[in-house]
């Protein structure tokens, strides 16, 4: 079974002591290639997941700002993400979004950088990496009137609603520990209609480890046991389910 892990924060400094063998433990268990997001501690720092990708061909890279550290970007972040954009290793603008949970930066603030990175995405003919939280409605509202490329809602965490909503704008749906936690049965309702051909999986490792492991730090081996859940809840096996994903990210990501 060969995976790939959508969605992870290698630079995360939790990885600090022991990033190597973390990513060892990830190949041992098939996870074979990563996509680790570039957003980090938020502008002037847009490097710290190419830099990872520039170290191992199996590790791609996002650049981009998100939601939580919208305040923090100024003109110069953007003609510098501009240029990052175009780097072979730089799969995606990500991620990017709205996050009304914590409201770390102002909402308008978060409305504007995220617009301004879906037209740089838009230039530089990349898909987009979606964080949305407790903004369902407004992430619809930004994405109907600025953006018609593809995409991926990572961690999607709502309904079946949400999912044909996401799933009619042309979006790839990325499933990450969630689905395993006991309470999560509207998602994997979604996870469940979702079309195969639309389905990805993620850690957002560090964060949201899944069952057993949930409370722990996660790290991309432990994807395995999402995908063992995604796969009964579709009823079908974790390989067809690492085969679709792999496929999945492959158009999406690398053609
Ligand atoms: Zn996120
Ligand atoms: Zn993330």
């Amino acid at each position: 079974m060969t995976l790939v892990d959508s969605h992870c924060h290698m630079d995360d400094k939790q990885f600090d002591p022991d990033r190597d063998e973390v990513i060892a433990r990830a190949r041992d268990a098939g996870v074979e290639r990563m996509m680790a997001i570039g957003t980090g501690n938020g502008p002037p720092d847009l490097e710290c997941a190419l830099r990872l990708a520039r170290q191992h061909d199996f590790i791609y890279a996002t650049v981009g700002v998100h939601p939580h550290d919208a305040a923090k970007a100024t003109p110069e972040t953007f003609a510098a993400m501009e240029v990052l954009a175009g780097d072979t290793k730089a799969l995606a603008i990500g991620e990017i979004g709205l996050d009304y949970h914590y409201d770390f930066s102002p909402r308008d603030v978060q409305r504007e950088v995220f617009v301004a990175q879906l037209k740089l995405a838009a230039r530089a003919g990349k898909p987009i990496v979606i964080h949305t939280r407790e903004a369902w409605e407004d992430t619809l509202l930004v994405l109907r009137e600025h953006w018609s490329g593809a995409g991926i809602i990572h961690c999607f965490s709502g309904g079946a609603a949400e999912a044909r909503q996401a799933l009619d704008l042309g979006f790839y749906l990325s499933f990450g520990g969630v689905i395993t936690f006991p309470k999560a049965e509207a998602l994997r309702e979604a996870a469940r209609m979702a079309p195969e051909d639309r389905l990805l999986v993620e850690t957002d490792a560090p964060y949201l480890a899944p069952v057993p492991k949930r409370g722990k730090r996660n790290e991309p081996a432990f994807m395995v046991e999402t995908v063992r859940r995604l796969a009964e809840v579709r009823g079908t096996s974790p390989e067809r389910i690492a085969e679709t994903t792999t496929a999945n990210f492959e158009r999406l990501l690398l053609n």
